[in-house]
């Protein structure tokens, strides 16, 4: 086996938002399975800015003598995921486990995630074997799946769940993106070679609700959008084209049938001046979507995502000089 796929240590990054109730079994359950690897292991969690007792009891178990546990406590609330991310700055571990704090996600199956990545998988994703939602839902996440392969080449058949293990350098190429809206799971797969899938159970929530509120949701569609593709930005153009084209063609249908059927046709005038506004508003797509092309580059340049990895150097100045260099 090459070093790249040795795993000595693995680190398991949970972000926690006001999950008191669920705390107590997430760390026994998390620890009793990071036991039976044979790595090291450490358990980061991410304090997200919780009002409950959350702060306090991961303090607590982190303190403990030999639990293996480090508390990162943000001073407020930043989200789900730039938690994770800040518990990706405090890794120290060879491969990266990512699962959320309600207990959705069963900790025993870390050890089979820790199994398949040392079969030299740099991101290995889950998917949800029993997924209990609406057929509406389902047929959803499989079109925005559908969208997500296209762009990023990697073909995945679930995003939504968190339980994921990330190798090492996957989280360092993650955490050289300087763009604040990130949606790991994605992020992670256009830096990844050889992805995986497996199957894992899936819970209900068994304490308190959903921290996701309508508008945090749709805050973070658009995140899995704009991490994703610049693409919507050229549909406006795409689309004033369309709408100009229509209004052309429409204008000359109605000059060829004014001049066969006379004045009167064409309500005196009033289609062709539809006819001339289709046109104009056409155009006025194809300008903003020529906005959105600049501004697409300047965002992608603002992102500041480097160019390339090295995942290795071999030969005689045998050094990694990463990525600052092309940053
Ligand atoms: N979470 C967080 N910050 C937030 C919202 C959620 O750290 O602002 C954490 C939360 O504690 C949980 C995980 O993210 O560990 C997933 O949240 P939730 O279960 O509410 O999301 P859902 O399963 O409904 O998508
Ligand atoms: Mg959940």
């Amino acid at each position: 086996m090459d070093d790249l796929q040795k795993i000595s240590k693995v680190s398991v990054v949970i972000p926690v938002y006001n999950e008191q109730e669920s705390l107590p079994t997430l760390l026994s359950r998390t620890i009793a399975a990071c036991k039976q690897l044979k790595q090291q292991y450490e358990i980061i969690l991410v304090d997200d800015g919780s009002t409950d007792a959350s702060g306090d009891m991961l303090t607590a178990a982190a303190e403990e003598p030999d639990s293996h546990v480090i508390a990162v406590l943000l001073n407020r609330n930043y989200g789900q995921h730039s938690a994770i991310m800040a518990g990706f700055n405090q890794v120290s571990g060879d491969l990266v486990i990512t699962l959320d704090a309600d207990l959705q996600n069963p900790p025993e199956e870390i050890p089979r995630l820790v199994e398949v990545a040392e079969q030299g998988y740099d991101v290995v994703g889950t998917v949800r074997a029993n997924r209990q939602d609406s057929w509406f839902r389902k047929t959803a996440s499989k079109i925005i799946n559908m969208m997500i392969q296209r762009a990023t080449g990697k073909s995945m058949g679930d995003y939504g769940c968190m339980l994921r293990a990330y190798r090492r350098h996957i989280i360092e190429a993650m955490l050289h993106c300087h763009e604040r809206s990130t949606f790991i799971p994605i992020l992670a797969n256009t830096f990844a070679r050889h992805t995986t899938e497996i199957e894992v159970r899936h819970a209900e929530r068994e304490f308190g609700d959903s921290k996701y509120s309508l508008m945090k949701l749709i805050n973070l569609m658009y995140d899995l959008l704009t991490c994703l593709t610049t693409t919507p930005l050229r549909l406006l153009s795409v689309l004033g084209s369309i709408v100009a084209l229509s209004g052309f063609t429409l204008a000359v249908v109605l000059i060829v049938l004014r001049l066969i059927f006379g004045p009167t046709w064409a309500a005196e005038g009033v289609f062709t001046l539809f006819a001339v506004l289709f046109m104009f508003i056409g155009a006025q797509f194809v300008g903003m979507g020529l906005l959105g092309e600049y501004i697409g580059r300047i965002y992608t340049d603002v992102r500041a995502r480097p160019r390339y990895f090295i995942q290795k150097i071999v030969g005689e100045q045998n050094q990694i000089n990463n990525q600052e260099e092309n940053e």
